[in-house]
């Protein structure tokens, strides 16, 4: 039996991008023009600016379209902010392709207030309105597995936010993720930067998204429909299952890494490796496999998870 990863059949190319990125229409430091300067230059082919949408800022939905050319695009968007988390803290969720009039949320600031819509409510409005919505930095904000799993709109989860990695050493998201993939809910993962440029927390995480043009429109429909992974450098060629097997095609890496539910995973490791053949006896029959690479420099990529349809033999995990 044999399953790919849609990113590497869809029709297309690939296009490098930061989902998550902040400016001086929010707390970030720089202009949006300068933002959108310093990406394109460093080989982006778009951004998704999407600064803080609270009253303290105006409700930003920032205006990129002046900084669209021949060789670089951008997608409206946001990172929303309503109702609290278990801890008591405001939610944050990443909304990438918003329409310019995307109705402003009753938040104040960064304090959840009584009254106001929950974070899974204004997940389902922005997807609602077009938006692909993802779950933010689960580490960082200390989610619960409950709070994650209640923003039952969400594509996708931050399994890396490079801010938070640098920032305060909690840039992950794959914990929640893989528990939530274990429930069934078929998310993607996504890498970002969540720069503000107030320290070294730009160019450090993007997503790979294969469409036919680099226009939001298609961006927009490849990220919804999985045509895409995630990167800190490395490069995925093609990610698929035949038979027992997931086979990787790779920039040169010294680890794949095949990923399911519950303990299952099984690492091969070599030398400046361009293709592996990662084992999956390991995995449990998991009902989805997905795929890490790691370069000599310790830089990652990870692939969307595949799903098998195998009913995942695990008595810890089944049922
Ligand atoms: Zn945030
Ligand atoms: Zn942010």
């Amino acid at each position: 039996m044999s399953h790919q990863d849609p990113a590497f059949t869809a029709p297309g190319r690939f296009w490098r991008g930061n989902l998550h990125t902040h400016s001086t229409r929010s707390d970030g430091v720089l202009s949006p023009e300068e933002v959108c300067r310093r990406y394109k230059a460093e080989g982006y082919d778009f951004i998704a600016l999407t600064d803080h949408f609270v009253g303290l800022f105006g409700y930003p939905i920032t205006d990129t379209l002046p900084m669209r050319d021949a060789g670089f695009t951008t997608i409206l968007g946001a990172e929303l902010h309503s109702g609290a988390m278990a801890n008591g803290e405001l939610w944050h969720i990443l909304a990438v392709g918003l329409p310019a009039g995307f109705a402003p949320s009753q938040t104040p600031s960064f304090v959840p207030v009584a009254g106001q819509e929950t974070g899974p409510e204004i997940a389902a409005r922005a997807v609602a309105a077009g938006a692909f919505v993802a779950i933010a930095h689960p580490q960082w904000s200390g989610l619960t597995l409950a709070d994650a799993r209640s923003i039952t709109a969400a594509h996708a989860v931050e399994i890396y936010n490079h801010g938070c990695a640098m920032g305060c050493d909690r840039p992950d998201g794959a914990a929640i993720a893989d528990l939530l993939l274990t429930e069934g809910r078929r998310l993607t993962l996504i890498a970002t930067d969540d720069a503000h440029f107030s320290e070294p927390d730009h160019f450090g995480g993007w997503v790979m998204v294969k469409a036919e043009a680099n226009t939001p429109e298609a961006l927009l429909a490849a990220l919804k429909a999985g045509h895409f992974y995630s990167t800190q450098g490395p490069e995925l060629r093609d990610v698929r299952i035949e038979g027992d097997k997931l086979i990787v095609d790779c920039s040169a890496a010294v680890s794949v890494v095949a990923l399911g539910h519950g303990t299952g995973a099984k690492a091969v490791h070599g030398h400046s490796m361009t293709r592996a053949e990662v084992p999956l006896e390991r995995l449990n029959n998991s009902p989805w496999v997905r795929a890490a690479v790691i370069d000599a420099a310790g830089k990652r990529a990870w692939s969307n998870p595949i799903w098998t349809g195998a009913e995942g033999k695990n008595p810890r995990v089944a049922g």
